[in-house]
């Protein structure tokens, strides 16, 4: 892939038009098929649909409601072979999830076999279209190159009466699978390769998941996909840019079938690349077989079913999908605003808990014994409505590992001998003696607190740090899973000589089984997000169980990659 690094063409910027919508109100302003604006989302079900599909969601629906038009959802399914309705069904459910609701019920070229086939029957009566009986290897060898114009088949000139009933008798079943073909009969010296009499249709003995074995030949991509936008009555066809050379071919086959004024008008635009990131379907296929990631919803996948397991929100990614714009040139995203986008979100929204990932026992040692305090802390300070809740405060808590070190450098304003820091919402503690194990770990503190500090008493003093801890005689053991990228590299998938697969990160999935959270968190439902204190945002896995619960961390608090890179 040739990739450039650039951001969204120059007038994405909120407020002007992009590219499209300036061609869209061109076309209103014209009165062009009554001023209608009528897109669609045409999925092939084939896999799960990933954060590349979620940007023309993003798209085509977001111009429908923009141009008070409407949106299909329409499942391209004219390949029997890799298709399936688990496919379709995930698909329905991400659009849904992003917030978008299409017009009518679903639609399937599928639904078309009929009309495409009669269609087809046309072309070959006007000369159009004719069988070809020679193997598809040798038919690519005529095809020629951009420079040099193919050679005609000797198929060609078959009369039409002829190509019809060879046609026929493909339909019924009379021959194998790469046995004829049907082609498009156009002109084999066009300088666009797509034109030099394309395939229209092929044979193919497989069921179909919605039509059976009604048929045993099957339309192509080309003769399937403009045609069903015709018959929708769509207006603006958007597509990514690997389409623009098919655009004449397009064009073509509508000249042919078309009748009255209103057309569909195919538009390309860049489709997204992120960083770090691979987002072809086969690949990401390729790492659910081979069990490299748990599933297509593995945290980890770029998929918009992975993408919510693991704590992204359909704003997060709406937002998104509007910020990078709509590019004419392929172009890269740093998957680092991916990140952003869904930090920014849950800022507003995620209610704020104390966890210690990787605890460390601290006795306060002047503090009563089985005495245990409900101290108040604020839920959301980006959001005053959502108010406050009560921390069991007590005399063993938790504090997590890295907040202590026995011989700190000087800029370290956590706990160490001697020093002083104040735990969040509650007091500011002292550490006095440090308490180790035979082979010198460090297995407990044990402090003092100055019980004149309580937050929120109006206390005067203070001090440089602030720590999250978690009160253990009342604390929740639960699990929690910190993703990384997926893979170490910017472009894993664009190494020549080199498998994707090399470029996986080892460190991808950390799994921590000692965590101890705050009492409150046993509320937690499956999909909900919170912010733990200093640590990122999380959400329930879905693995979560009556006395087990599951966090996968959504995000860091800080982009510790840009750090790590000294951006
Ligand atoms: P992939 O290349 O990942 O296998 P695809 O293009 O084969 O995807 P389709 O199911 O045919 O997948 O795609 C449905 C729609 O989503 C098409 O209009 C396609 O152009 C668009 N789309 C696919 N990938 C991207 C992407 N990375 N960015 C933007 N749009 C995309
Ligand atoms: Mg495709």
């Amino acid at each position: 892939m040739n990739m450039e690094k650039n951001s969204p063409e120059p007038g994405m910027e909120k407020g002007s038009l992009n590219f499209i919508e300036a061609i869209i109100e061109e076309d209103i302003r014209n009165n062009k098929n009554n001023g209608e604006v009528y897109t669609r989302f045409p999925p092939e079900p084939n896999g799960y649909l990933h954060i590349g599909h979620a940007k023309s969601i993003c798209l085509n629906f977001g111009l429908a409601e923009k141009y008070h038009g409407k949106c299909n959802l329409r499942f391209d399914d004219t390949n029997p072979v890799k298709e399936e309705t688990e496919y379709v069904e995930s698909i329905m459910e991400d659009v849904r999830w992003l917030g978008f609701r299409w017009e009518g019920e679903p639609r399937y070229t599928s639904d078309y076999f009929d009309q495409l086939y009669e269609w087809a029957e046309r072309l070959i009566m006007k000369g159009k279209a004719y069988v070809d009986d020679q193997p598809a290897a040798v038919i690519a060898a005529q095809r020629g190159t951009p420079t040099q114009p193919g050679i005609e088949s000797p198929y060609r000139n078959r009369p039409p009466e002829e190509n019809l009933r060879i046609f026929r008798e493909m339909r019924e079943g009379k021959y194998k699978d790469g046995g004829k073909v049907l082609r498009a009969r156009i002109d084999m010296s066009s300088p666009n390769m797509h034109m030099r009499d394309p395939v229209m249709y092929r044979i193919l003995h497989e069921s179909h998941h919605r039509t059976g074995d009604k048929w045993c030949i099957y339309p192509m991509y080309d003769f399937a996909h403009g045609q069903s936008d015709y018959i929708e009555g769509i207006t603006h066809s958007v597509c990514t840019l690997e389409f623009e050379v098919h655009r004449p071919l397009y064009d073509w086959f509508l000249d042919q079938i078309a009748e009255g004024d209103r057309r569909p008008r195919q538009i390309e635009f860049a489709r997204l690349n992120l960083s770090y990131t691979v987002m072809s379907k086969r690949k990401l296929l390729e790492l659910v077989e081979e069990k490299i990631v748990k599933g297509w919803d593995d945290p980890r996948m770029p998929t918009i079913s992975g993408l919510r397991r693991r704590g992204y929100t359909p704003e997060s990614i709406r937002n998104f999908a509007d910020r990078i714009g709509v590019a004419k040139r392929d172009n890269v995203i740093d998957v680092a605003l991916l990140e952003h986008a869904v930090r920014e979100d849950l800022n507003k929204k995620a209610r704020r808990y104390m966890v210690v990932l990787d605890p460390l026992k601290v006795i306060i040692t002047n503090y009563p014994e089985g005495k245990t305090e409900m101290l108040e802390t604020v839920n959301n300070p980006e959001d005053p409505d959502d108010g406050t809740r009560r921390v069991p405060f007590s005399r063993e808590l938790y504090i997590e590992k890295n907040d202590f070190m026995e011989d700190p450098p000087r800029k370290f304003f956590r706990l160490a001998p001697g020093r002083e820091v104040r735990l969040k919402s509650a007091y500011i503690i002292k550490c006095e003696e440090v308490i180790k194990d035979a082979d010198g770990n460090i297995t407990e503190l044990r402090c003092t607190y100055d019980p004149e500090t309580r937050s929120g008493s109006g206390a005067q003093r203070k001090v440089k740090g602030t720590l999250h801890w978690v009160s253990a005689p009342h604390a929740l053991g639960v699990e929690v899973r910190l993703y990384d990228r997926l893979f170490n590299d910017p472009d894993p998938a664009g190494h020549k000589d080199k498998d994707f697969k090399e470029f996986l990160n080892p460190a991808s999935l950390k799994v921590l089984r000692e965590c101890k959270a705050e009492p409150a968190l046993g509320e937690a439902a499956v999909g909900d997000h919170y912010q733990f204190q200093r640590i990122g945002y999380f959400t329930v896995d879905p693995d979560t169980t009556e006395d087990h619960l599951v966090f996968n961390r959504t995000v860091a608090l800080r982009d510790t990659w840009a750090r790590i890179s000294g951006k």
